[in-house]
């Protein structure tokens, strides 16, 4: 399937905003196919983007909080309305088969229908009348927010942060990832124009604009998903004006399978092929290492080809077929082509997965054919570093200590998943670092957008879904009234 390359704007005050410079987005299937072109923005621009959110919060923050719904709630719609046309932009700009796509603008619109349900429970004001009197607690809006997303999740990773944050008052600058900028813009361009100027806007670029959004002294706080290293740098970025700041960054999540895991159950083997391989691995919250107790290693291993075999279909995302796409771009593919390799240099074992369903597009497009490893060290790379791709290694354990020490050594703890009887997963989940531990499911397959996301440890700081994730965007601002006004330790 292709078209005619389509070229997306900034949005700064309202009004789309030509740049001098664009650059072009391929698709991963066919890479000679040029997708769109997204601005390069400059410095200048992102600043000009910034003092119109920052011109636009005076007003918005005191703007109806009824007004504010209706506005979202059209965007909602608006949204649901053209579903099949941007699933159809991401899926060939992105890499992720159409149904992916589709189930990501689904799962954006669940958040955003959520987060207005739950809005006037989480901002109304509290009055407490009490022994020394009255406090008016009320949840002010922090400011302009900057938004910065990566090229995975774009739309749901982005509406994330954009509903809560224009919903509790703010407004916002969200700078998607140069990987996948069209779908996105097109989903920020309509929830803009149902907002004022400026309460929305939308710049592109790489980390010079990255590092105006985070260092400006009228940004408030920066809302951040993305690799661990950027966020260092981020963090040091903010570090001058103490910007408030959620991060959810990378993670390196386990799946730890009980001896009580029945590996003859299909649907729970099809379950855990698909913690691993959905959207090509490219998920933070993908099973990344699988630990199997050694008493069913074997029937397990046997099963799991089986269950990956039956499942993963590499191909063209518009082939209705195809279970799993390419990868979104060549430096992932060499990234994750140089962890299986070097485990296998080391010795593992390394075994293809699935059926290729469209051999024509494999040596021009960015595809890698899924694997799973066998034998690798439980410290190789390829088991302790976050892949982000379609591979997956598995480690037998012992018991249980030794498998909870090796989960917990990682310098990451974003999700993990226990598998096997449900009482014995929970006990071990309870002694498990990790923002979310689901048991005999892992991935988006237990994702729940009514309860809070985020990491423990270098996976993050903060959390966003759930009431947690519109509350990150107030300060919560006490009005005291006391009864007496005077201290009896305070000498006359
Ligand atoms: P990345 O960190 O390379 O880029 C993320 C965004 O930051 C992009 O928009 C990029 O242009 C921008 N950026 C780059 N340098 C910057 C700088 N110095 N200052 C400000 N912005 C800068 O990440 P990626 O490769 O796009 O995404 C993959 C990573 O994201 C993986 O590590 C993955 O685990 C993580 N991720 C985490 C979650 C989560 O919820 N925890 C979800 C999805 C992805």
């Amino acid at each position: 399937m292709s078209a005619d390359p389509i070229t997306i704007h900034a949005i700064i005050n309202g009004e789309k905003a030509p740049a001098e410079k664009n650059f072009p987005r391929e698709n991963p299937a066919h890479p000679d196919e040029i997708v769109g072109y997204a601005p390069i923005n400059t410095k200048e621009e992102a600043i000009r983007a910034i003092d119109s959110a920052f011109d636009a919060f005076k007003e918005w923050r005191r703007s109806e909080v009824d007004d504010r719904l209706r506005r979202m709630e059209r965007a909602i719609q608006k949204i649901k309305d053209l579903t099949p046309e941007i699933a159809e932009l991401l899926s060939r700009e992105h890499g992720k088969a159409l149904w992916d796509s589709e189930g990501e603008i689904a799962v954006s619109i669940m958040w955003m229908e959520y987060a207005c349900s739950v809005l006037k429970d989480v901002i109304s004001d509290e009055v407490k009348e009490h022994e020394n009197g009255r406090t008016i607690i009320t949840y002010d809006p922090v400011g302009v927010v900057s938004a910065i997303t990566p090229w995975n999740y774009p739309i749901s990773l982005s509406t994330i942060k954009v509903a809560p944050a224009l919903l509790t008052g703010n407004t916002m600058v969200l700078k998607p990832s140069p990987f996948a900028p069209l779908a996105v813009s097109r989903v920020i361009e309509i929830i803009a124009s149902e907002f004022p100027p400026g309460v929305l806007n939308l710049v592109h670029g790489e980390a010079d604009v990255g590092v105006e959004l985070t260092s400006n002294p009228k940004v408030a706080k920066i809302a951040f998903t993305g690799g661990t290293k950027t966020a260092k740098s981020i963090m040091k970025a903010a570090a001058e004006t103490i910007k408030k700041m959620t991060l959810e960054l990378g993670g390196n999540d386990a799946a730890i399978v009980l001896p009580g895991f029945d590996v003859h159950d299909p649907k729970a083997m099809r379950r855990m092929v698909i913690s691993n391989f959905l959207t090509s691995g490219q998920i933070c919250m993908i099973a990344k290492r699988i630990y199997v107790h050694q008493s069913i290693y074997d029937a397990f291993v046997e099963k799991y080809i089986e269950a990956a075999n039956r499942w993963i279909k590499v191909g063209d995302p518009f082939n209705p077929e195809v279970t799993v796409g390419p990868v979104n771009n060549q430096n992932q593919v060499k990234y994750v082509k140089s962890l299986v390799d070097g485990a296998e240099g080391k010795g593992a074992k390394v075994i293809k997965l699935g059926k290729i369903m469209n051999p024509e597009l494999m040596d021009n497009g960015y595809f890698l054919q899924p694997t799973l490893v066998l034998g690798a060290d439980p410290h190789d790379p390829i088991v302790v570093e976050e892949q982000f791709g379609p591979t997956v290694p598995i480690i037998p354990f012992e018991d249980t200590d030794q498998v909870i020490a090796l989960h917990n050594e990682s310098i990451y703890g974003l999700t993990s998943s226990v598998w096997g009887d449900e009482e014995q997963a929970v006990e071990v989940a309870r002694r498990i670092e990790a923002g979310t531990t689901m048991i005999n499911t892992a991935a988006i397959q237990g994702l729940d957008v009514r309860f809070p996301f985020g990491g423990v440890k270098q996976s993050g700081v903060g959390r966003e879904y759930g009431k947690e994730g519109l509350k990150s965007y107030v300060e919560t601002h006490v009005i005291n009234i006391p009864k007496s006004l005077d201290l009896p330790y305070i000498p006359e």
